[in-house]
């Protein structure tokens, strides 16, 4: 028989294996080339296959698809831990608000830089990041830099705001801008990133009240002209209907179905107070949600009914939300959370499961961004975006299923290392593209500036 190559082959790992819907570990090797996964199976059959450039020695740990967070916001790394526990709009005021007008080039790139090194340390492989802090003119730019710097695979969902004023707001948002400008940035982005394959993009009009309807449709055509997912953020607050019920007559959904929105590239964030007309309205069109329980826990919005709508086949992904509402990006903290909150919603121990989850966070997850055909899988034809689990902890020590003690109990220890499109990011939990300390320490300073400044105002 003759061999194949392979770039790389991962041996002495394990794999998930599901029996009567619980899962346990088999032994694997994984064969990797071109960023993709070739073929996983037994050690002895992949391993006798290929001829690999390299091997890897998982040393008896898991490998398990890389988690996807579909919703955050990274520039809002440096406004973590401000305005906590103060009424709604004091924590904007304090956060975001004070912060965001004074971002620049590097303080972006640093506040990415650092979110994504704590995603990846949590087993993060992709994150959609809702850049809607473009204060200054080719502001997302820093976003794609610090993605590419660090190895992680980035969504940039450009985020557009277009009205003149924000509801009882006397003066214009700092980062508004007409959609057709906004579109130009974004086609001169997508042309400089053509061929990176870690590299994609959304648009993200943030809220209806932020957007005109003309600016809306505008969007949601070039998005759909161009293959492109919309994403934004959708009731999470009553607000959103308030807004609608006065400008458009009628509810956030159903105006966003009328304005030609609701179409089956839409990824509707947060979804927390809905209505039974919306429920039938993301059946009719094959919505997605991003589901963000820490940050609607953290700013007290409530529980979205995520248990009903997966009962009715929505596909549900999971998010951390920014850093100021959040305060961090940790994917495993956002699953145990989910199962959590429905329990607690609907008083009930069943309502949502370590494995449906860990599904939200991992294949459906890549369902939601129109990129099942690409990750959140360990199969061949795949990414080879892997995360290198050890269980072999105090805080997941004994373990009887992998899922249920990754979820409940798993914590940063757990993520050994991790691979993005084939390539070794974090290697025995360092770093191996980026001097942590380095950029921790000039985020530091320059976050500490920022705030200064913003202070002295
Ligand atoms: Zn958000």
């Amino acid at each position: 028989m003759t061999s194949k190559n392979a770039d790389l082959l991962i041996e002495n790992a394990k794999i998930l294996a599901e029996k009567d819907g619980a899962f346990s570990m088999v032994d694997a090797a994984v064969a990797i080339g071109g960023g993709r996964i070739l073929e996983v199976g037994k050690s002895q059959e992949v391993g006798g296959a290929y001829t690999p450039l390299k091997t890897w020695n998982a040393k008896g740990k898991l490998l398990l698809p890389g988690f996807i967070n579909t919703h955050c916001h990274l520039f809002q790394v440096f406004m973590r831990g401000l305005g906590k526990d103060l009424p709604f709009m004091d924590w904007m005021n304090g956060s975001v608000r004070l912060l965001m007008p004074m971002l620049d080039d590097e303080a972006v790139y640093l506040a990415v830089m650092v979110g994504c090194m704590e995603a990846l340390r949590t087993g993060t492989t992709t994150l959609v990041d809702f850049m809607y802090a473009n204060v200054k003119p080719k502001l997302s730019d820093a976003v794609l830099r610090a993605f590419d710097d660090c190895g992680i695979r980035g969504v940039l969902a450009r985020g557009l705001t277009d009205v003149d004023r924000f509801p009882g707001s006397p003066t214009p948002p700092s980062s508004g801008a007409p959609v057709a400008q906004s579109l130009e940035d974004v086609e001169r982005m997508r042309s400089l990133y053509q061929g990176n394959p870690r590299i994609s993009f959304m648009l993200a009009p943030s809220v209806i009240w932020a957007m005109t309807r003309e600016g809306l449709a505008e969007a949601s055509r070039y998005a759909l002209a161009n293959d492109m997912v919309v994403t934004m953020h959708l009731l999470e607050t009553s607000d959103d209907d308030a807004f609608s019920q006065e400008k458009y007559g009628m509810r956030t959904t159903r105006a966003l179905e009328e304005i030609g929105v609701l179409e089956t590239n839409f990824l509707a964030v947060h979804t927390v107070r809905l209505e039974k007309e919306d429920f039938d309205l993301f059946e009719q069109y094959g919505t997605r949600i991003s589901h963000n329980p820490v940050a609607n826990m953290i700013l007290g919005s409530g529980a979205a009914p995520i248990s009903k709508l997966t009962r009715l086949g929505i596909p549900i992904s999971l998010g951390t939300d920014g850093a100021a509402s959040n305060d961090s990006q940790n994917l495993i903290e956002v699953m145990k959370s989910a199962a959590l909150l429905q329990k607690v919603r609907y008083r009930d121990t069943a309502a949502l499961s370590a494995k449906e989850v860990f599904s939200m966070a991992t294949d459906q997850g890549a369902v939601a961004i129109e990129m099942g055909d690409q990750i959140g899988e360990i199969s061949p034809g795949k990414r080879a975006d892997i995360v290198v689990v050890d269980l072999e902890k105090p805080n997941t020590t004994p373990c009887y299923d992998p899922i249920s003690s990754l979820v409940y109990s798993g914590s940063e220890q757990n993520i050994s290392s991790v691979f993005v499109e084939g390539a070794l990011v974090i290697e025995d939990r360092a770093f191996t593209r980026v001097d942590e300390k380095d950029i921790l320490r000039r985020a530091q300073s320059k976050a500490q500036a920022l705030y200064q400044a913003a202070k002295a105002e």
